[in-house]
């Protein structure tokens, strides 16, 4: 044995590139619009913050460990057996868990090539190999056919996002039960259902009935999003009873706080406030997507609570460039590069007034560029 002077992590942990949240704040800019974490602009439900500020009384005790009521009202949201639910400190606990509890050194997990980076870190985190899917067209969505040509005896776990950040765009029911039908058994489908509270389109499904028909298809979820709960960590998953088993094994035991478990329960009981958090979302994100596209910005096609903007490749009207306008405006977006999208902005729907600020700026950064 080679004699080595100090503790050392295993190779993978060096290939990690550590995950970069949204920014918040621009130097020397007052009260900017944080457009780079796809947060809900309007805030929590106020009978959730309610909820939280009530679990003040019984912070010198441990929580439930088994989230028990939340996973409870969980399964009267959407109709699943609590049996079958695990809850998590956000959804990229569950995400992470799942990768350690399946995957080990010497074997592959897949996700497409610009599928959440988080799959990324994952995989060097258990030291497995990462195997990236093409995405065959030009729009910018997941590929059956390119995850079922990277399959080999070695594979895994395959992560999609569906809806997938960054990118918004979804693969319909159709599409990923044909994924499920043709990958081997031994192969877990993660199905990250961060989205799935946003979308409309009645092709879609969040995979409810994926896990139910098959042993090897897990979804997650997570409260950080629609529900306007980041801060508070909260995520879950409903899978095959086996997979949550094993799930529980390695959890940390109180992985989910009391006041997580409070709020998250008022979250989904607080039904108007959700109605609105459509409504706002859908609003603006169909009027943004067509003012841009008028001005001939190229958008995907997506589904979420942000867009995807494509910018020319000429430098007074690039991505960098329209970042810089917009931060000038008191817009923070979110630069593209570690997706390996350079030429891509991605601009969460915010607040009424930054929806409007967000198109005069971008009208004037166009404009004016074109009158140049
Ligand atoms: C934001 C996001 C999550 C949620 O992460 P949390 O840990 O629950 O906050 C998961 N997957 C995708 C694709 C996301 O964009």
């Amino acid at each position: 044995m080679p004699q080595v002077s100090e503790p050392t992590p295993h190779p993978g942990v060096l290939k990690i590139t550590p995950y970069v949240g949204g920014e918040s704040c621009i130097p020397g800019v007052e009260g900017a619009a944080k457009l780079s974490a796809n947060e809900n602009p309007l805030g929590p439900s106020q009978r959730a913050v309610a909820a939280y500020a009530a679990a003040a009384g019984s912070l010198h005790s441990y929580p439930d460990s088994h989230a028990t009521a939340l996973r409870r009202a969980l399964g009267r949201r959407y109709h699943l057996d609590p049996d079958r639910i695990i809850c998590g400190c956000g959804s990229g606990d569950i995400l992470s868990l799942l990768g350690h509890a399946y995957a080990r050194p010497g074997d592959e997990i897949i996700y497409s090539q610009h599928g959440f980076l988080l799959y990324a870190l994952i995989t060097h985190s258990v030291g497995a190999t990462p195997v990236v899917a093409s995405e065959s067209d030009l729009d910018l969505r997941t590929s059956v056919n390119g995850v079922l040509a990277r399959i080999t005896p070695r594979t895994r776990i395959v992560y999609i996002a569906n809806p997938n950040n960054p990118t918004g765009t979804y693969l319909p029911a159709c599409e990923m039960a044909r994924l499920q039908k043709k990958l081997p058994p031994s192969v877990l489908l993660v199905i990250d259902a961060a989205y799935a509270e946003y979308v409309g389109n009645k092709d879609y499904t969040a995979g409810i009935e994926l896990v139910e028909s098959s042993a090897n298809v897990v979804m997650t979820r997570t409260f950080s999003k629609f529900y306007g709960l980041a801060a508070l960590r909260l995520g879950w998953a409903y899978g095959p009873p086996a997979v949550i088993e094993s799930l529980n094994r390695i959890r940390g035991p109180f992985n989910v706080s009391t006041p997580a478990q409070a709020a998250g329960i008022a979250a989904l009981e607080d039904t108007d406030y959700t109605t609105l958090t459509s409504f706002h979302n859908e609003r603006w994100r169909s009027w943004v997507t067509a003012q841009l596209r008028a001005l001939n910005l190229v958008l995907t096609e997506s589904v979420t609570n942000f867009i995807l903007t494509r910018f020319p490749k000429k430098s007074d009207y690039n991505s960098r460039a329209a970042d810089s306008y917009l931060r000038r405006s008191g817009l923070i977006a979110r630069r593209m590069e570690s997706y390996h999208l350079p030429q891509w902005l991605r601009i969460s729907i915010g607040r009424d007034s930054d929806m409007h600020l967000l198109v005069d700026s971008l009208t004037k950064f166009i404009k004016k560029k074109d009158a140049a």
